[in-house]
């Protein structure tokens, strides 16, 4: 097929987008078929794709990361055990456990877009915090426990959460 793009057995439209070929001619005959355009959106969408497939990449790494420096184990229980005995205390002085859910949402929200970045989507999709490793939404659900977010007790070690009027 005769294009007037491809001069000298050069396709003028691939050497403008950046691409090399030793063989123009194939772009030519199976991606432009005399439209351009086709060639633009075809190598486009061709390095969009590359490009968020890079960003995936990183972010999966960045959350991998993430998991890796979250407390487990010993220090996790320990940490959970701490909370436990907070929410007793405080039911103990107040008669109050949970807040209401318009709190508990607002502080989820904060969370979710955390200022210290401190939190990470774990491999079972639930929503935690790095620094205490405390499911802030979902809670344990061998202990029928809600995540941090739900309880009075619990603060923020940051202070990212919103002042609670109690
Ligand atoms: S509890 Fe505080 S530090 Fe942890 S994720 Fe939520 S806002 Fe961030």
């Amino acid at each position: 097929m005769a294009c007037e793009h491809l001069q000298n057995k050069t396709c003028l439209i691939l050497k403008e987008l950046g691409i090399g070929s030793d063989n123009y001619q194939v772009a030519c005959d199976n991606i432009c078929k005399g439209e351009p355009d086709n060639l633009r959106q075809y190598f486009g969408n061709n390095k969009q794709s590359k490009e968020e497939q890079q960003r995936r990449q990183e972010a999966e790494a960045e959350r991998q990361r993430m998991l890796a420096e979250m407390p487990g184990g010993f220090e996790l229980a320990a940490n959970l055990w701490r909370h436990l005995k907070e929410i007793h205390a405080h039911y103990k002085a107040t008669g109050r456990i949970k807040l209401e859910q318009a709190d508990i949402e607002r502080r989820i929200l904060i969370c979710q877009d955390c200022p210290s970045k401190r939190s990470v989507i774990d491999d079972k999709g639930h929503l935690r915090c790095t620094d205490c490793g405390c499911h802030i939404k979902e809670g344990v659900p061998l202990l029928g426990l809600d995540g941090k977010a739900a309880y009075e007790a619990i603060d923020c070690k940051r202070g990212h959460w919103p002042e609670i009027n109690l």
